[in-house]
């Protein structure tokens, strides 16, 4: 059998149960889930996938929103920039009739969409004979062809993608780009490949080789720096927090959180900046332990500094008291993280 059809096979037996696979695939629920896959885990992808269709069956519904209303849907996934992209995309396509280009080409013009996620969507919801070259397909593919180098270089990622192509002979677009994916999110992993549940053991380099491990090199990363912030937890009698929408920044802009002082530098008193940030006669003020916690590719240390207050009045338009674990609102997993610092804390 040929390598295609034997992971068409493999594919068809071994893939796992996920919402957005099966049937006819729906190119808006295929952007959909590209999207939240992208830096989040499929365990968290789930569920918040389900929701976000059922609140958002299609781009129509999507485009009528507010932001706020698909921010809040993408709660917990991170990375907003994402969801912000995927409202832009949706009342852009609107505006030009309502359905999504069905090609690679055609959808790298639209907002936020780029060559991975376009030929993702080209390939699984249209059937486009182009190849989609993440990360678990091109370790698949350098240790099958015993590539040593950075796979995303091109002359190595040039090689994986004939050798993607070749498969498009011997199985459709979409099963071998989805099978690949699949297989390298299972079995060809990182670490301790399952090689004798693999379609390709009996032509694999690496495994021929021994060198499953060592393909690919493992990525030398430079250690983002920490940035250090304060959090203003403002508690109300009630156990509430003042919560405030987010205005600066690109990363965490339209959420709700403390108020925060961002960007501090090392001699800088977090008590004092915080308070600075909430702009509200606070005495005192608490410190609780850092919180660690990371935006896109930036890790940060945020000092959590606790006031308790004795009542809920604020100046209109000043913010909101809720819930730390339960909003209501838009919000970050920050938050989360913050509520669980100061817990007992002032
Ligand atoms: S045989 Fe092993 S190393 Fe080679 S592709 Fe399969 S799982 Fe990966």
């Amino acid at each position: 059998m040929s390598p295609g059809k034997r992971l068409a096979r493999w594919f068809a037996a071994s893939a796992r149960d996920l919402p957005w696979r099966g049937g006819s695939r729906d190119p808006y629920g295929v952007l959909v889930s590209e999207l939240m896959l992208q830096q989040t885990r499929v365990d968290r992808v789930v569920p918040r996938f389900r929701e976000f269709l059922r609140r958002f069956p299609d781009l129509r519904s999507l485009a009528q929103v507010r932001e706020e209303e698909v921010l809040e849907a993408w709660s917990g996934l991170g990375y907003y920039r994402r969801a912000r992209s995927l409202h832009r995309l949706a009342r852009e396509v609107v505006e030009r009739g309502g359905r999504l280009p069905g090609s690679a080409a055609g959808l790298r013009e639209l907002p936020g969409i780029g060559p991975y996620t376009a030929a993702a969507v080209a390939s699984l919801a249209f059937g486009e004979r182009v190849a989609v070259l993440d990360g678990n397909v091109l370790r698949v593919g350098a240790r099958v062809l015993g590539l040593e180098g950075d796979p995303r270089r091109a002359a190595a990622s040039g090689a994986i993608r004939t050798w993607v192509e070749a498969l498009m002979e011997e199985a459709p677009p979409a099963v071998v780009n989805e099978a690949l994916m699949e297989l390298g999110a299972t079995v060809c992993t990182p670490r301790g490949p399952d090689c004798g549940a693999c379609p390709f053991a009996g032509e694999c380099a690496a495994l021929a080789s021994g060198r499953q491990e060592a393909i690919p090199p493992p990525r030398r990363t430079r250690g983002p720096e920490a940035h250090r912030w304060a959090a203003a937890v403002v508690v109300s009698p009630s156990g509430r927090w003042l919560l405030r929408p987010v205005t600066g920044g690109a990363v965490l802009r339209g959420l709700w959180l403390p108020p925060l002082a961002t960007g501090l530098g090392a001699d800088v008193d977090p008590v004092a900046a915080a308070r600075a940030a909430a702009g509200l006669p606070l005495d005192g003020g608490r410190a609780a332990d850092p919180v660690r916690h990371s935006i896109t590719h930036r890790r940060i240390t945020v000092v959590p500094v606790v006031w308790r207050v004795e009542g809920e009045a604020l100046p209109d338009g000043d913010g909101i008291w809720a819930d730390p674990l339960e909003p209501g609102v838009p919000t970050s997993s920050l938050l989360a993280k913050l509520a669980g610092a100061v817990e007992g804390v002032g």
